[in-house]
């Protein structure tokens, strides 16, 4: 992730990634009470591009919030942050990982006296699952309820239960995997939300047991752009195996088709769905976004 010269911006410095240290009594290496973003910066017709840097920074700062994290910044500020490290970096196409991570603190409460500190890197990272259509698992794991955690909240704990259903499912022989909520619908991917396709239209489940995703706005907009209609709902295992397509969304996937759920294929003539056309459509809306009011000249 970083090279020999990486620069990392760590509480309120430019720094080398090499000198950059941090607590081991740190409540985020302990626990994982921490938060934060996968962002991800593209090449554009208008220079380099943070993708809805506004969305990703607001949501950083809601799961802070949500967690009961201090920490002193605005979204403006880390949006200029980010283009400051692209910039150091020379970075053009790049992942961007801010980490709100805890002092130390042994203790299970996030007290008076607890600060946070900012960590942010960045580095060039190609389509997570790659441009081929990928074969996914239903994992034996479910999402966490909400009841037990803030499903909203992009928290660092939240993402064991990601790792043992993605590990499970790479195991399996499989590329990723598809987690179920609490009652058994489909909720979404280890690290993305899903899409299914049938009859033109698409579905997607509804907030309530994921993490509603940028991305997944991203399409929902690129959509009704075409009069593809999207519908919010919850749906079982049997209607994404009865669909004609689907697609998993999100910042690290992009969209990524899928071929087969559980070795079972999708039929339909790939060229011939939605899906297709949103992975497509999607590389052109990220290399003509337009932010106008933040820029590397
Ligand atoms: N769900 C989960 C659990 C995720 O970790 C992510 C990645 N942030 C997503 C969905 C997709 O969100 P986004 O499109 O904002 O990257």
């Amino acid at each position: 992730y970083h090279k020999e010269n990486s620069i990392v911006y760590l509480n309120g410095k430019f720094v080398k990634a090499s000198e950059a240290t941090c607590s081991l009594y740190s409540q985020t290496v302990h626990y994982g009470m921490g938060v934060f973003e996968g962002i991800r910066s593209y090449d554009t017709r208008n220079g380099t591009k943070i993708f809805k840097a506004r969305e990703h920074f607001e949501r950083l700062l809601h799961s802070a919030h949500l967690m009961g994290i201090p920490h002193s910044y605005t979204v403006d500020e880390l949006i200029q942050l980010s283009y400051s490290l692209l910039e150091k970096n020379n970075l053009e196409d790049a992942y961007i990982r801010p980490l709100l991570y805890m002092d130390e603190n042994m203790s299970l409460q996030v007290k008076k006296t607890s600060s946070s500190n900012l960590f942010m890197a960045a580095w060039q990272w190609d389509k997570y699952l790659g441009d081929k259509r990928i074969n996914v698992y239903i994992s034996s794991y479910v999402r966490p309820s909400p009841k037990s955690f803030c499903i909203e909240a992009k928290t660092c704990g939240n993402y064991v239960n990601s790792i043992l259903a993605s590990t499970e499912a790479r195991n399996a022989g499989y590329d990723e995997a598809i987690l179920l909520d609490q009652n058994g619908n489909v909720a979404e991917g280890a690290a993305s939300n899903l899409f299914i396709e049938k009859d033109g239209k698409l579905y997607t489940p509804p907030r309530g047991n994921i993490l509603p995703g940028i991305t997944r706005g991203a399409v929902i907009e690129m959509a009704k752009e075409k009069d593809i209609e999207v519908i919010e709902k919850l749906f079982s295992t049997d209607e994404l195996y009865a669909a004609d397509a689907a697609f998993l969304t999100g910042t690290a996937v992009e969209v990524a088709a899928i071929k087969s759920v559980n070795k079972i294929p999708y039929k339909k003539e790939f060229h011939h769905t939605i899906t297709f056309e949103m992975e497509k459509d999607f590389k052109n809306f990220v290399r003509n976004y337009h932010d106008p009011a933040y820029t590397i000249i």
